[in-house]
């Protein structure tokens, strides 16, 4: 497939619901079911193992109008968590066995108990991830709440899940973190050759594809782009900070590079790909997932590491990206993004990194303001 298509079918399959796309991957394998995941993180390979597509559960974006989440909630909170509870009211999320939630805030943890409270037929797993990585009892407390997670979710569905299932879907996302990976390498030493907006509508469109279709998607593509001779463009070099939950507008990330930055690195979708490395695949799946999360996470503002401050992952990001300025994309109402924004500034003041915050929901359809902002930002940088 070239580029060009690939780049199409990733972008077509945005735009549909949670429980289309599943209904999509069931055509090409007609025996699976889904598992919806909302972000951050979650181990997908139980899911997998257990004979289900684990499906990104980001909202419904522009896709779906309030008409009953709006109730159950406070105004001033975050879009993913009022379209999310939408999808599951209005019964969009009937086709799934479940969702799992996991303990990155407060907003999470009454998403949960509203889902469960209001869709009583779903398997409604709430994962509590370690809050210390760095106590005697962090591995085995975290390996011990991925054995809760499979022993749930088998019962649920009445089937066991072994260690070897578990071990082979390791193996498989294994290959699709690494293809990420190498993805993300190759725009950040070649810019040209994809774009930041492209890199991120093929990562998220692989949140709704069987991870067996999504590594040869990631092959296929990094074939064809190893072709590709692309032009540079000047712009200012950036990392993006702060959507680690709920997406930005594909839109928005257009806008961000047409105005002038070259997006070097960011953290969107990163739940899906937070291990730096390979995990080890041996006869204890769930160890070794324990051991990924606790040691091998890349940082965001919702995984809580004393040892390892999240200042220092980005000053780290943002050196290892070559960037040479930050903005910060957190979702309106983000509290763990927005917290994180008072240091992360104050970190980056010192060391003399300019940075942007924008701010953005689901429903935003205009960019104008956001262009002039980001050109401003960057022409103040390119003539300084
Ligand atoms: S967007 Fe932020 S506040 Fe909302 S659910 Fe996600 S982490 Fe929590």
């Amino acid at each position: 497939m070239s580029v060009e298509t690939i780049m199409q079918d990733c972008r077509d399959l945005l735009e549909l619901l949670p429980a289309q796309a599943l209904s999509k991957a069931q055509q090409r394998y007609p025996h699976v079911g889904g598992l919806a995941v909302f972000p951050v993180y979650a181990p997908l390979e139980i899911i997998h193992a257990a004979g289900l597509m684990p499906v990104g559960l980001f909202g419904a974006g522009d896709k779906v109008e309030l008409s009953h989440a709006d109730a159950r909630f406070q105004s001033f909170i975050c879009s993913i968590a009022k379209s999310t509870l939408e999808l599951f009211l209005r019964g969009e999320m009937k086709a799934f066995a479940g969702v799992v939630f996991s303990s990155i805030c407060d907003v999470a943890r009454n998403l949960a108990s509203l889902v469960r409270r209001n869709a009583p037929e779903l398997y409604v797993e709430y994962l509590h991830l370690p809050q210390n990585m760095y106590s005697a009892a962090s591995q085995d407390y975290t390996r011990a709440e991925f054995e809760r997670f499979r022993t749930n979710l088998a019962r649920h569905l009445g089937r066991s899940i072994p260690d070897a299932a578990v071990a082979r879907s390791l193996e498989l996302y294994n290959q699709v973190r690494a293809r990420t990976r190498e993805l993300y390498e190759l725009r950040r030493a070649r810019p040209g050759v994809i774009s930041a907006a492209d890199t991120y509508a093929v990562v998220q469109a692989g949140t709704r594809m069987m991870p067996e279709e999504f590594a040869e998607l990631l092959e296929d593509l990094l074939f064809n782009l190893r072709q590709r001779t692309g032009r540079a463009r000047d712009g200012v070099q950036v990392v993006l900070e702060g959507a680690f939950c709920e997406q930005p507008p594909l839109a928005l990330v257009e806008t961000i590079e047409a105005a002038g930055c070259i997006i070097q690195d960011d953290d969107l979708v990163v739940g899906w790909r937070l291990f730096s490395d390979d995990v080890p695949v041996h006869d204890d799946p769930l160890g070794a997932l324990a051991q990924a999360y606790l040691r091998d996470s890349v940082y965001t503002s919702v995984r809580h590491d004393r040892d390892r401050p999240r200042t220092e992952g980005l000053t780290r990001r943002v050196e290892r990206a070559g960037a040479g300025a930050v903005l910060f994309t957190p979702a309106k109402f983000c509290e763990p993004a927005l917290l994180d924004y008072v240091l992360f500034r104050q970190r980056l003041d010192e060391t003399g990194c300019p940075h942007l915050k924008i701010e953005f929901e689901e429903k935003m359809w205009t960019f104008e303001a956001t262009r002039t902002e980001v050109e401003t930002f960057a022409e103040s940088m390119l003539f300084d």
